[in-house]
């Protein structure tokens, strides 16, 4: 049964609940009394024969399902994941035609001046060749186009794209790029790396209308997988402005922890310091996300020795110790929180040590944050217990790049790779997040792949690096409270206990009792925020 009113105390009944406390402890519970404030009064135990408490003004029986606290991401881009899901998805299409069905519905289904989309692959269309210009027109008409392709290394466009970047037989391929050609020399609509951006750069921004519709999509997508609650990695000023307008219509139901992008975007906002929580702590600009290095994919990622599949290039840091060390003070200085980008081990010991020498400044309760903490020298893992560091880490990073990163990291520097567990037993405080859109938001998944280092196969037997495995309750705390720490919410919402908000979701079964391979495919069936459900599954969003 439904809440009949918003404001009023409530039952929820006849559950398999179970939650952390704040110590990272399991507790149970089949009952819990949630306020006319969105907040938990209590969670209990009702014996078989108990009565419901008199006075509640709503009941909800939830016939023994399993309940737990809304699951937290500590680093996604809300926008980036608004995008993607609201651009033309051309992923799994088998043929050069079904590929144009789709792309004609999707133009027709779509008002956007450009058709913007991606994940073609002409290999699985037994195509041979690329697609053309022509071929694209062919059902895009004069309306200017750009795909990529699956891998991000190759754009197709149309004649109206290609124009509109002026783009002819007398441009030359710019350096690390490709325009390709046709027999007599024309362009015939792939761009290749470095020449996407001639077409890229020309893209018109999303209007407020279009981005409005792309962040509804990311909340909708956020809490069909449980997630109540997420960080926002670089909030742009338009980003901000568009979670502000949503939260003023009543349309803002996920909780988001923004960092600016940027120490200037955080001024901006937060003008002397970090905003307050907002629209009934559905939204803050707490810190500062500042980036120290590029990717390990692309060997952007700054190594303390050469890549073992690159010799002579290690990569390469973003600032120098005294830029980050200038832009970590400046965000300081006005109490917001930093949050650096660090994946490769040189980057890592970079921040690591401006966080050293800036901590006797700025001492008190500062939460410094390293995103990704992808590769680590295991000289500089116990570093990370100093200063009260945040591990903000993305378990299927780890599956995703396992191999990927044996080639680029050889068989002997991996000790410290995507090392969660190493993390804990040094004193850091990890975070578990996705870095959505460039994994999927599943903290399902990654609660699996944390505790097996295995991906969906259930492969490498026995789990890569498996002396990192953590356990399900540490891996479940870095998705709820210590995800919740990370963002300065810990007080607000990340368990289930009174005075903390009522974020919950019903779930297909019981996380802590099943195997790992089904835990990554548990099912999340209502999402409740405040005590109200914002999404069931079946049905549309619950008003
Ligand atoms: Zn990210």
């Amino acid at each position: 049964m439904m809440p009949v009113s918003a404001f009023a105390d409530g039952i929820i009944y006849n559950v398999n609940g179970m939650t952390l406390d704040e110590d990272g402890r399991v507790v149970r519970f089949n009952a819990m009394i949630v306020g006319s404030d969105g907040r938990v009064v209590k969670i209990f135990n009702m014996g078989r024969r108990d009565r419901l408490p008199e006075g509640m003004e709503w009941r909800a029986d939830m016939e023994g399902r399993t309940l737990l606290p809304g699951m937290i991401d500590a680093h996604g881009h809300v926008m980036g994941l608004g995008f993607q899901l609201s651009h033309l998805d051309l992923v799994g299409t088998q043929s050069l035609s079904e590929a144009q069905a789709k792309i004609a519905q999707w133009g027709a289904d779509n008002s956007a001046k450009w058709i913007v989309g991606g994940g073609w692959n002409q290999e699985i269309w037994g195509l041979g060749r690329f697609p053309t210009a022509q071929e694209l027109d062919a059902v895009t008409g004069d309306r200017p186009t750009v795909l990529e392709r699956v891998d991000g290394h190759a754009m197709w466009v149309n004649s109206a794209a290609l124009e509109a970047a002026g783009i002819t037989r007398d441009t030359p391929d710019p350096a690390g790029g490709r325009i390709e050609r046709d027999a007599a020399g024309n362009p015939s609509g792939v761009l290749v790396d470095a020449a996407m951006a001639l077409v890229s750069g020309k893209v018109p921004q999303p209007t407020p209308r279009e981005a409005n519709a792309a962040f509804l999509a990311a909340q909708r997508y956020l809490l069909t997988q449980g997630v109540t609650a997420t960080a926002d990695m670089g909030t742009t000023v338009d980003d901000w402005l568009l979670y502000r307008r949503m939260g003023d219509l009543g349309l803002l139901d996920i909780r988001i922890m923004s960092y600016g992008s940027g120490v200037e975007t955080a001024l901006a906002v937060g003008g002397q310091g970090p905003t307050p929580w907002l629209y009934r702590d559905r939204l803050r600009m707490g810190g500062i996300k500042l980036y120290a290095d590029g990717a390990l994919g692309s060997r952007g990622a700054w190594l303390k020795a050469d890549y073992a599949d690159a010799p002579g290039q290690r990569g390469l840091g973003f600032l120098s110790d005294d830029q980050l060390g200038n832009l970590m003070v400046r965000g300081a200085m006005d109490n917001f929180q930093i949050a650096v980008h660090a994946i490769g081990d040189r980057a890592n010991q970079q921040v690591l040590d401006v966080i050293d020498e800036l901590s006797d400044t700025y001492d008190g309760d500062r939460r410094w944050r390293i995103e990704h903490a992808q590769i680590v020298d295991p000289a500089d893992l116990p570093r990370f217990g100093k200063h009260g560091i945040i591990a903000s880490m993305q378990p299927v990073h780890q599956t995703s790049d396992m191999h990927m990163a044996e080639a680029r990291l050889g068989p002997d520097r991996l000790a410290g790779a995507y090392a969660w567990k190493s993390m804990l037993e040094n004193g850091a405080t990890l975070a578990f997040g996705s870095d959505f859109p460039v994994e999927a938001p599943q903290p399902f998944v990654g609660w699996a792949v944390a505790v097996s280092r295995q991906d969906a196969d259930m492969l490498p037997f026995g789990g890569w690096q498996p002396q990192q495995i953590i356990t399900r309750e540490q891996a479940w705390a870095a998705y709820t409270i210590g995800a919740a720490y990370a963002g300065f919410a810990e007080d607000k919402f990340g368990r289930l206990a009174p005075g903390l908000r009522a974020d919950f979701i019903i779930v297909d079964r019981d996380p802590l009792n099943v195997s790992t391979s089904q835990l990554r495919g548990t099912r999340v069936l209502e999402t409740w925020i405040d005590g109200q459900r914002v999404w069931k599954a079946g049905e549309e969003a619950a008003e």
